[in-house]
């Protein structure tokens, strides 16, 4: 006889279940969220969704500890005491909306580019780019500036597609991976998920990464590159490659600018742009009528390589010929480049001929017919299985673009983008490169009271396009699309509390931030940003940024510094849309996008932001808020918004059951029910593509006509990928004193060597420009697995798991420099120097210390008590990095980014690193503790 147990063993903790998507990383897996009597008990993945099929990761499953956080802020606050003091006042949602709007509305009366918006991980770049398009200020962005533009721009103006979210390897076919500095909590349960599927196949992982953890902990091959030099490693691979005569010809001919003709003119004004012939067109060269011919001449027979003199005279080269000349030149070769990259030269040259063997030897053939863009038929799909996937490590180097663009290079000469076994574009892209969005905020599109006419971000093709005030300087506050960062295609968001401290090139009267911790681990330079924040006008004891407004669910370290906060809702609180209009969540075999809804309502007096964003746009009388009689467009707040607005006709925020009655996809009329058929299908949407659209999108004529039918492009026309790219060439050549629009003297040697058509590896700036005997080592940050976002810390199950950073250092280094395991040491930087305490560690490029990134945090914020281990043992490497470049030549400071893109170069960090002669178990700098505004005061 069995014994009922005492206790319920397994007691029902729910009695209800609702979909929605998570918002603990970048990745917007689908979830199930279990309630009970209104409470969050449980976080499980959604088996139906086609993102994570079910898996759920440690991070998503302790969001329940996210939205119970102490941290959660409460109710509409605004500043009573000195900035930083934490003197604030409670105050209603209609003064917090009125004051925000008196503050805003006499600055778009005046001069809408005083108003500086940005964004952090914001995932709704959708509608807070265009509220700043109605707005009528160019000064927006959102985090993209100093996380990954040089990998979105590196992609998408060489083969109109990027790494990171908007592709992804072949899961499925692929037989040979190289992964390029992807920390772990880059792509998290998509990429943990594809390699399982790799190990299973016996599919061999290649990890090129300074740090041998998370991925690269069980990856095949780990090569421990130093820090900045990814980009001699890949050329010497390119080298070894091209030596062996192993790339893809076929390829490279048919679907690459590789056979595109290029003047050779030297000191003129058309030297290195692509011949045209009058009618403007591109121009191959005809190997058997020895004549040339435009590229749209499908028949004839193209020459890769070669050297020719047009029937006009000019003398040209075809592109691949130039990148083969360099890269073929001996500083390219692997003997020539291991010692600085820290890659052993037979270690280079086995990697090349694994490459050549896997792509060459063991192609891949499925039986799937298609049409290219010529119309030729095609029997089957051939791939080549190499795969190759790349994040922060390559782009946070004032480098990183060339760099990124040399592995897109690489993977080009292979034949391996968007084939059976290659790395795939995911929807929208591929676009066409580059996109054809330019960027709006010239002087002559600014008026008081006016939107712009096109959105701030977007892709110049040459100076013409730059954002220039008249005379030459920058237009936008944080200096994107200057001179100083011609493609700053995601803006420069590191600048813009320096440059608006400094009013160069001139000060804002209102900074308006959402959830971007500015004040703490999303800035560089932290004791100088903290002064900028509180700096005052010594005419008028005004603050130097009068005014600024801040959204944020939590108490970060940036709500001290803000005059007016707007508490915002947790994820599980609020309407979203992940929209293919910004960063949808397509697989490679399809399009698809989600939603939020709100599985439980606010306990506080909080508002989501989308909302309030719109309901500030409706006050202002902004033209896409309001109707012509003056009324709010979208009094529904943001589910109103997502379902009604159309950004052209048929074109909404969600591609998913459109039109009156929801038939329709991608282009239709709105549908007054879509969000409740999301809500039916689990909260996301999700088209496969027949199988002959699967691969080649960049020039499948079937897949473009669809494309453009559904409104993802606006012709069917073919992507060909840009291993020359013209627009670098035009700046050059703007550089070198040609043209109307040429930029100062201080930037043209700089513009002439960064802006190499053809990708190239310089060093780092800092490196290049700090005595490398006095700071010998480099120091680089990754966020842990278990946390994605700054607001990990305060969360209660995630803290057990990491409750503070470490300095970790390879041990034998360690020894050299007399240092145990715990020790507390200095590190030190021509900037600044920091205390931690060090873990000594096999699997580290010994030239390269790191840490975890912003599990630090400032006493007294997040919620948590003021010795919290975070605040106590806790430390950024953000004070030792400047946002500005040693002087160079006795004049201008350019800012630490990268040269073409404006990206960040957090990973440029040159230190020294000692014993600490206080041991006492503090970190340091400590600042002044902070108040608690969270709930948990
Ligand atoms: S991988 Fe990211 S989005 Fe997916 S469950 Fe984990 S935290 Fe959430």
């Amino acid at each position: 006889m069995s014994a009922e147990p005492a206790i319920a063993l397994s007691p029902k903790t729910w009695d209800e279940i609702k979909t929605t998507t998570c918002y603990m990383c970048a990745c917007r897996c689908g979830i199930k969220v279990y309630l009970k009597d209104g409470t969050v008990t449980y976080i499980d993945g959604n088996r139906d969704h086609p993102v994570n099929k079910g898996v759920i990761c440690g991070k998503g499953a302790a969001g329940i500890k996210q939205h119970y956080s102490p941290g959660r802020l409460s109710k509409p606050l605004i500043r009573v005491g000195e900035r930083g003091s934490g003197e604030f006042r409670e105050i209603e949602w209609e003064e917090a909306l009125q004051t925000a709007t008196q503050w805003l509305g006499t600055t778009r009366k005046t001069d809408p580019k005083k108003l500086a918006f940005f964004t952090g991980r914001d995932q709704s770049q959708g509608l807070t780019g265009w509220w700043a398009t109605q707005f009528g200020t160019p000064n927006y962005a959102a985090h993209g500036g100093f996380c990954s533009v040089n990998m979105a721009a590196a992609g998408l103006y060489t083969f109109g597609g990027s790494f990171w979210e908007f592709g992804e390897p072949d899961w499925k076919h692929t037989k040979y991976f190289l992964l390029f500095g992807v920390a772990e909590d880059h792509g998290s349960n998509p990429i943990k998920a594809g390699l399982g599927k790799l190990k299973k196949r016996g599919a061999k992982f290649v990890s090129v990464n300074p740090i041998k953890t998370g991925y690269s902990a069980i990856a095949d091959e780990w090569v421990g590159v130093r820090p900045g030099t990814d980009g001699l490693f890949v050329g010497a691979l390119i080298h070894e490659l091209l030596n062996a005569g192993q790339i893809d010809g076929d390829y490279l001919l048919r679907y690459t600018n590789s056979p595109w003709l290029i003047i050779e003119n030297p000191g003129a004004p058309d030297h290195g742009l692509f011949a045209r012939n009058a009618a403007g067109e591109t121009l191959v060269w005809d190997g058997h009528q020895k004549v040339e011919v435009p590229t749209s001449d499908h028949n004839a027979a193209r020459s890769l390589m070669g050297r020719y003199t047009l029937a006009d005279g000019r003398k040209v080269a075809t592109s691949f010929q130039l990148i083969a000349e360099r890269y073929l030149a001996s500083e390219n070769a692997p003997d020539s480049v291991a010692e600085r990259c820290g890659v052993p030269a037979d270690t280079i040259r086995r990697i090349a001929a694994e490459l050549a063997h896997v792509a060459f030897k063991e192609q891949i053939t499925l039986d799937v017919p298609w049409t290219d863009h010529t119309g030729r038929r095609h029997e089957k799909m051939i791939g080549r299985p190499i795969a190759m996937h790349a994040m922060r490590g390559i782009s946070a180097h004032a480098n990183g673009f060339q760099t990124c663009r040399a592995i897109h290079l690489l993977q080009i000469m292979l034949g391996t983008i968007d084939v059976p076994g290659g790395f795939r574009y995911k929807a929208p892209f591929p676009r066409p490169i580059p996109p054809h969005v330019k960027p709006t905020g010239k002087p002559s599109q600014i008026f008081p009271g006016e939107p712009l006419p096109g959105p701030p971000l977007g892709f110049v093709t040459g100076p013409e396009d730059l954002l220039l005030a008249d005379d030459g300087s920058a237009q936008r506050i944080d200096k994107a699309y200057s001179w100083d960062a011609p493609i700053a295609a995601h803006g420069m968001m590191h600048m813009v509390i320096t440059n608006a401290a400094k009013r160069d090139p001139y000060g804002v009267d209102v900074l308006f931030m959402y959830m971007a911790n500015m004040s703490w681990n999303s800035a560089m330079n932290i004791p100088d940003t903290l002064k900028y924040l509180t700096a005052k006008d010594e005419q008028t004891g005004d603050y130097v940024i009068p005014k600024i407004i801040y959204s944020d669910a939590y108490a970060s370290e940036m709500v001290h510094y803000a005059d007016l906060i707007l508490p915002d809702t947790t994820y599980l609180e609020r309407w979203d849309c992940i929209s293919m209009l910004d960063r949808p969540i397509s697989e490679a075999d399809g399009p698809a996008d989600s939603i939020r809804q709100p599985v439980v309502e606010p306990d506080r007096d909080v508002r989501p932001f989308q909302s309030v964003l719109l309901d500030l746009g409706a006050r202002l009388g902004l033209p896409g808020m309001t109707t012509p009689e003056g009324k709010p467009r979208y009094p529904g707040g943001y589910p109103d918004y997502i379902v009604n607005h159309e950004r052209a006709p048929g074109i909404g925020p969600l591609v998913g059951f459109r039109g009156v009655d929801g038939s329709l996809s991608g282009k239709g009329a709105p549908n007054p029910n879509q969000l409740q058929a999301y809500i039916d299908n689990g909260c996301h949407w999700f088209y496969e593509l027949p199988d002959e659209h699967k691969y080649f999108k960049h020039v499948n004529k079937g897949y473009l006509e669809w494309a453009t039918g559904f409104g993802l492009i606006g012709k069917p026309e073919p992507v060909i990928h840009q291993l020359y790219c013209e627009p670098l060439q035009k700046f050059r050549l703007a550089a070198e004193g040609h043209g109307d629009i040429q930029p100062p003297d201080s930037h043209r040697a700089r513009i002439i060597e960064a802006f190499d058509p053809i990708p190239f590896w310089y060093p780092p700036f800092e490196g290049d420009m700090v005595d490398e005997t006095t700071y010998p080592m480099h120091a680089v940050t990754q966020r842990p697995m278990a946390m994605y976002h700054s607001w990990g810390s305060q969360n209660a199950w995630l803290r057990q798991i990491l409750g503070r950073n470490w300095l970790y250092i390879a041990k034998e280094r360690a020894q050299t420099l007399g240092i145990a395991d715990g020790d507390w040491v200095t590190v030190t930087s021509h900037h600044g120097e920091i205390k931690g305490q060090a873990k000594l560690m096999n699997g580290v490029n010994p030239d390269t210390v790191w840490t975890w990134n912003a599990i630090g945090k400032r006493s007294g914020t997040w919620g948590l008590k003021q010795d919290a281990p975070e605040a106590k043992k806790g430390f950024l490497l953000n004070h030792l990095i400047s946002e500005l470049l040693p002087k160079r030549d006795g004049g201008y400071r350019f800012s630490n980014s990268d040269p073409v893109t404006g990206q960040a170069a957090w990973y440029d960090l040159r230190v020294r690193v000692e014993k600490a002669a206080d041991q006492r178990a503090v970190s340091l700098p400590q600042f002044p503790p902070l108040k608690n505004l969270g709930v948990g005061r």
